[in-house]
């Protein structure tokens, strides 16, 4: 004969000082009680249905998770919440134990990169995906580090979480530096234990511990529908490159002035660049250049520094060397010798989302 549930519901007082245990780990203000069934007890349920009729209206487990829950709102400041808690609690009445999922915390915040050749998020091996093999000296990775790793590596620990993922409003090259005002981001901390650190003191220690590296700032805490906002922005990009002339004649001055002023408010045609093809549909994108402007000129060295500002998705390595006639109008086509950029630094990423309204 089948007992009200295996005793189920005279076992709340343990789910619940069995709940208050596990939850003593984890930093929270809201919360939801869910209950995971085995298929055992689910027969038990649906036999105890049967014999019981519609007079047990009350399926056993919301019963359950209702008490629980109640007696943890108990605890000060503690709060059920079906929306968004911070926390589930599930109760394994399989295992008889309860388990914890911690609700991910988002932080937007903007990073400047100082330093070349560090790309904003992990990247696996292309030989190996990630496992590690001769080509990547077993490190699994393309790159030693990334943007991500470094913030992560820096507040990981702090939030006592598990990962962290970097969210990124577009991306720059890996060789370009993210100067001025740097790129807004979203971090997603999974499964935190804590999830109220001081965000002044965060974005020190990852700019005391990255300093010749990466730096963070602006951080705040923001809810979830920030990423899908950030990822879906459209942001202008501000661009300073260092331009080198190959050629042995002498490159004037005022010709690229000329070239850069015939830039200024062009609508460009640009087909997929070479370089990226093997990820991106090949495709002709029209995008305008604002304003192009010459900052130093060096004649013997064939060199010149320009500042771009373009639109978002406008390729800038290609708008200067026309990447084969692939985009037009470049300024190597304007001036008629062969220009290449050998260095890139974003200067400004353009990004009008109001951030307070997605602030926690
Ligand atoms: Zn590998």
């Amino acid at each position: 004969m089948l007992g009200v549930c295996n005793g189920l519901f005279e076992k709340t007082d343990l789910w619940v000082s069995k709940a208050l245990e596990a939850l003593s780990d984890y930093e929270f203000d809201s919360f939801l009680v869910g209950t995971k069934v085995s298929g055992l007890l689910l027969e038990n349920e649906d036999l105890l249905w049967e014999i019981a009729g519609a007079s047990y209206a009350e399926p056993l487990k919301a019963e359950l998770n209702r008490e629980v829950g109640k007696r943890i709102e108990r605890e000060p400041g503690k709060i059920a919440d079906f929306e968004t808690p911070d926390l589930v609690v599930i109760l394994n009445l399989w295992t008889e134990t309860v388990e914890v999922q911690s609700n991910a915390v988002f932080i937007y915040g903007r990073y400047l990169k100082f330093k070349r050749g560090i790309p904003q998020t992990r990247w696996f091996c292309r030989a190996c995906r990630g496992r590690g093999c001769e080509r990547c000296d077993f490190t699994g990775k393309m790159y030693l580090e990334s943007v991500e790793e470094l913030i992560s590596d820096s507040l990981l620990n702090e939030f006592k979480g598990t990962d962290m993922v970097l969210h990124g409003s577009g991306r720059e090259d890996i060789d370009a530096r993210m100067l001025g005002s740097g790129r807004p981001f979203v971090l997603e901390i999974k499964e935190p234990k804590r999830r109220t650190v001081d965000l002044r003191i965060a974005e020190e220690t990852v700019n005391t511990e990255n300093a010749d590296k990466i730096g963070v700032t602006d951080l705040q805490y923001v809810k979830k529908g920030m990423v899908a906002k950030l990822k879906n922005a459209k942001a202008d990009k501000t661009y300073q490159v260092n331009v080198e002339f190959q050629t042995t004649d002498t490159v004037r001055e005022d010709a690229v002035k000329n070239a850069l002023d015939a830039l200024c408010g062009a609508m460009i045609e640009q087909q997929t660049p070479t370089r990226v093809a093997h990820r991106r549909a090949d495709l002709v994108r029209k995008r305008k250049v604002a304003t192009a402007q010459l900052v130093s000129f060096t004649a013997e060295a064939h060199r010149a520094v320009m500042e771009l500002k373009c639109d978002a998705g406008l390729y800038i390595k290609e708008l200067i060397s026309g990447d084969k006639g692939r985009t037009k109008p470049s300024l190597n086509a304007l001036l008629g010798v062969e220009a290449e950029v050998t260095e890139l630094d974003v200067l400004d990423v353009d990004f009008d989302i109001p951030v307070a309204d997605f602030k926690l």
